[in-house]
């Protein structure tokens, strides 16, 4: 690839004892930024989530250290504290360090703990952003994340927070905004979820979709409505990574997805 430096002006370098938090976007490697290969390319640590490609790793330079911060065969994932202390050792061994995650880094990808650590050690950090699940997984399904027909915002929900006493209530008060929610992590909370949806006042009939492996060449993508997502969210082969859309947008995807080339 050549990246004309009058539209590319030098990439910054990463130095020794650096820190790039960097988002490798939904998972297909051609939807990577430039700044992730340059990334990629100049690191001496890569420390990645379950949720970026193998593919993706397989851009590294050759020798770079590749750590996996994961869930691997159902076993729990790593303390967060304990990923804060690989990343922060590396980078005070002087190595380049790529805290690669599967998305947006800043969202819900905790990446924003990990900036703060960063802080409070003095180590230099560089946050590069990239498309999130959230808007890459409608996108590539024909369902805009907002039109001036069906929505006038968006509302991007984390859904493992249903079992959180502190959320009572929240998911009712999303529903009342009358805007269509963008769950990540939900499959395994969405019969609480969609009920409390119906219950702030959504209709049975707004449509909804479930997308997965967005962007990998296993992606599914299945459309229903909110009355039936609970029941249709079981079907064999819905599984996780999922991004669920419930709202008007998700009805454009049959008018669109028809006359749509696949990325
Ligand atoms: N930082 C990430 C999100 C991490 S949370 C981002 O910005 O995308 C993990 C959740 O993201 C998954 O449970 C799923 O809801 C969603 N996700 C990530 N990759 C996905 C993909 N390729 N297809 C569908 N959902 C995905």
């Amino acid at each position: 690839m050549n990246f004309p430096p009058d539209i590319f002006p030098a990439f910054p370098d990463m130095a020794p004892g650096e820190v790039w938090l960097v988002g490798a976007g939904p998972g297909d490697p051609r939807l990577l930024t430039v700044m992730a290969i340059h990334a990629l390319r100049s690191a001496d640590t890569i420390v990645h989530d379950a949720l970026v490609d193998p593919r993706i790793l397989r851009l590294a330079r050759e020798g770079a250290e590749i750590h996996f911060a994961g869930k691997r065969g159902g076993r729990p994932s790593p303390q967060q504290r304990d990923i804060n202390e690989l990343i922060i050792a590396e980078a005070k061994k002087g190595r380049r360090v790529l805290r690669l995650k599967g998305g947006d880094p800043f969202v819900f990808g905790r990446g924003g703990e990990e900036a703060y650590a960063l802080v409070r050690e003095g180590i230099p950090f560089r946050v590069v952003p990239a498309i999130t699940a959230g808007l890459a997984a409608p996108a590539l399904a024909g369902i805009p994340a907002t039109t001036r027909e069906t929505n006038h915002a968006v509302i991007l929900a984390a859904g493992h927070r249903a079992d959180d006493n502190s959320a009572a209530g929240a998911w009712e008060a999303l529903a009342a905004t009358g805007q269509p929610i963008i769950l990540y992590m939900a499959l395994a909370q969405i019969d609480e979820i969609s009920a409390a949806f119906l219950r702030g006042g959504m209709s049975p009939d707004t449509p909804a979709a479930i997308i997965c492996h967005a962007s990998g060449e296993n992606e599914r993508v299945l459309e229903t409505r909110l009355g039936t997502l609970a029941a249709d969210a079981k079907t064999p082969g819905i599984e996780a990574p999922a991004v669920i859309v419930v709202g008007a947008n998700a009805g454009l995807r049959a008018v669109l997805a028809p006359g749509m080339l696949k990325t």
